[in-house]
């Protein structure tokens, strides 16, 4: 194809695309492939010294929507230039060297993921906000942006004030919006916050609890001297501004602080696409002017994409311990910030309908904290989507599926092969029993050779089991029956871990240990004693209690013991604290939590995360929240750290 026609096809489709995103707040592909074609007409456009009438490459931003008022802004609303890599920022760095003779002070400020807001204020009162629209004009959306509880509405300075701010919706707000029943999933936190400002009914824009983060003064009637000065201001009007606007003099040093808020980014509880820096330097800023699109004197570093979209395939579904049936997403392979992802996971059933995937659709996929992907939404259907079938009898094994509440469940637990040997894996974990080298792959393995029916079986295993197991040589088999021994001297949070009793954790585990102190108190405990504990709801409650209704359970844990299991038993130390049950709440004054933990400990006394009626004595700090209001009710005795110096006579 040659370069003009092709040229003529991206314009096309960037457009469409620019449409369904800006116009629509409803996008059909992901940004970074909507970047990649972006570059490509540019790299065309730059070939070949033509520029299309209609090139998105031409125009700021959007188009202002019809239904809303469209405003002028009083200062133009420019874009950001960009770059991927560390490379392309260095050579951005020299040329801004060269022209200033030295490196100029630069800030580093998160690039959020959201909807400019621009926002004009007359004798200190918000008389109107607008989105940033083609950089000229904008919609009018100040009633929407009144309903966002950090936007002032009046501020101390009197003066005609232009502020642009980003309009962003916390990852938190989204996930429990997402989480309501009857509401249709929103795509993503910025589509979110789109949807909600861009809405003709400003009550929807309030129920998404928004904020407005501001990071530039685009119209005043006075000069900062630097950007600095300028989000000072900002402050003492009582403007939400970043925690992180951070300034830079050494080139290295500022490239190498990008690592740092890339690894940040997963922890944040809102969205970033990258980092923009800026010269601080309002005198060169003015020296240095704009393009057409974009101020010369800044740029955004965009870190790799954490959502593409593409194709799914199918929907298969796959057995847990439990006997869950989850579906696992098979996807067209596809690049996603360096990795070539396949699979996603996907809750269950009714999120499938309330998602409305269908197999053979375009969908959206979002990597979260490094585990696998998530499927956030759908972008397209396509003529031979259909929809995902509820499986009627398990995959696995074929008995008939049960329903429980949202999840299907094989009826068959006890004998479906992959829920037993996730059991056997789940047992035999690093948290768990710790049994080194013993695989998923060779438990599957043992289980169809029929050494293994149950977890209990691991430790009857002898070297002769490993003989017929393809790939073992004596000396692999000798290391896991050596491992195997070794675990046998256990504790009793990680030996009521491994059991996989429904709905209890790591957490809930330790707690059940610290509170019951044997495997046999645990057996015995009562429904009130166990929800009494710290976020044991009824669920976990009821769970622990029914577990132990079934006699084979118990059978079990007998059947371990007389394996050889050796739960250690917590060693006494003699000491001010000792036989006392400590709760450690809020932030003490000159101790740390891991030691004031210590100390307890090095005083014989016990340090407990929940508050319940066993717990002794209270520390309480700074911010103690609803421990010590627990606590209070319940009439156990709070002291402060000096109270805890004074106790161990420190
Ligand atoms: P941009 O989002 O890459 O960068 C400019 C914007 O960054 C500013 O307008 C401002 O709102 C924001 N920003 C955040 N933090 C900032 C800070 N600290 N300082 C200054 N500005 C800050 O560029 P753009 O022109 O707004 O949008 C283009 C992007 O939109 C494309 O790169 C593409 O990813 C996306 N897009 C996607 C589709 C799609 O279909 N998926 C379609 C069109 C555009």
């Amino acid at each position: 194809m040659d370069d003009k026609k092709r040229m003529e096809e991206l314009v096309e489709k960037l457009n469409e695309y620019s449409y369904q995103y800006y116009t629509l707040d409803n996008p059909t592909i992901a940004d970074v492939e909507y970047d990649r074609l972006y570059d490509e007409l540019s790299e065309l456009e730059k070939k070949s010294g033509i520029i299309l009438e209609n090139s998105p490459t031409k125009r700021v931003g959007d188009v202002v929507l019809k239904g809303f008022k469209s405003v002028k802004h009083l200062g133009r609303l420019y874009s950001l230039d960009k770059c991927q890599t560390k490379e392309a920022l260095s050579q951005w760095l020299d040329k801004l060297i060269k022209f200033c003779g030295s490196m100029p002070k630069c800030s580093l400020e998160y690039k959020f993921d959201g909807l400019t807001i621009n926002m004009l204020y007359e004798n200190g009162l918000l008389v109107r906000a607008a989105t940033r629209g083609n950089g000229i004009e904008g919609e009018d959306v100040t009633e929407q942006v009144k309903t966002i509880k950090c936007v002032p509405l009046s501020i101390e300075y009197k003066g005609t004030l232009e502020v642009q701010g980003e309009g962003i919706m916390r990852l938190s707000a989204l996930a429990e919006y997402n989480s309501k029943q009857g509401v249709t999933p929103l795509k993503n936190a910025r589509n979110a916050v789109a949807g909600a400002i861009r809405n003709l009914d400003p009550k929807v824009t309030a129920s998404r609890r928004l904020e407005v983060i501001c990071y530039n003064v685009n119209y005043i009637d006075k000069v900062f001297a630097t950007g600095s000065e300028m989000i000072d201001f900002l402050k003492q009007n009582k403007f939400k501004v970043s925690e992180q606007y951070v300034l830079y003099d050494d080139k290295q040093k500022l490239i190498d602080a990008l690592d740092g808020i890339q690894n940040e980014r997963d922890s944040l509880d809102f969205l970033i696409d990258g980092a923009v820096i800026k010269v601080d330097d309002t005198s060169i800023r003015e020296r240095m002017g704009y393009t057409e699109k974009f101020p010369k004197w800044a740029v955004a570093f965009k870190f790799p994409a954490q959502e593409t979209t593409t194709l799914l395939k199918d929907v298969v579904w796959q057995v847990s311990r439990t006997g869950k049936l989850n579906p696992l997403a098979i996807l067209e392979p596809v690049d996603l910030a360096g990795v070539t992802v396949q699979r996603a996971t996907l809750s269950n059933i009714s999120e499938i309908r309330r998602k409305d995937i269908k197999i053979g659709s375009r969908v959206f996929i979002r990597r979260s904290n490094d585990v696998i992907p998530e499927i956030t939404g759908i972008a397209e259907h396509t003529p031979q989507s259909v929809d995902v079938k509820k499986p009627e009898v398990c995959p696995a094994c074929g008995a008939p599926v049960i329903e429980d509440g949202v999840f299907l469940k094989c009826s068959n637990v006890k004998n479906c092969a992959p829920a037993i040997i996730s059991m056997m894996s789940h047992f035999a974990s690093r948290d768990a029993m710790d049994i080194e080298g013993l695989s998923d792959k060779t438990l599957e393995m043992l289980y169809n050779e029929g050494k293994l029916h149950h977890f209990v079986d691991i430790y009857k295993l002898k070297a002769e089991d490993f003989v017929d197991v393809e790939g073992f040589a004596e000396k692999k088999a000798g290391n896991i029956l050596n491992a195997i021994e070794k675990s046998k001297d256990t504790t009793l949070d990680r030996f009521i871990y491994a059991l996989g009793i429904p709905n209890i954790g790591k957490k809930a585990s330790k707690q059940l240990a610290d509170e019951f102190k044997t495997i046999e108190n645990v057996m015995k405990a009562t429904y009130m004693e166990l929800v009494c504990l710290e976020d044991f709801g009824e669920i976990m409650a009821n769970g622990v209690v029914d577990y132990w209704q079934d006699e084979k359970h118990i059978e079990d844990v007998e059947e371990l013991l007389r394996c050889g299991i050796k739960i250690a038993q917590k060693q006494v130390i003699e000491g001010a604290l000792t036989g006392k049950k400590v709760v450690l709440t809020g932030s003490l004054p000159t101790l740390k939590r891991s030691q004031a933990k210590a100390l307890i400990e090095e005083n014989g006394g016990e340090v407990s995360e929940s508050v319940s009626k066993t717990v002794n004595l209270i520390v309480a700090g700074e911010d103690a929240g609803s421990k010590l209001e627990k606590a209070k009710k319940l009439g156990i005795e709070i002291i402060d750290e000096k109270g805890l110096f004074d106790l161990i006579g420190k």
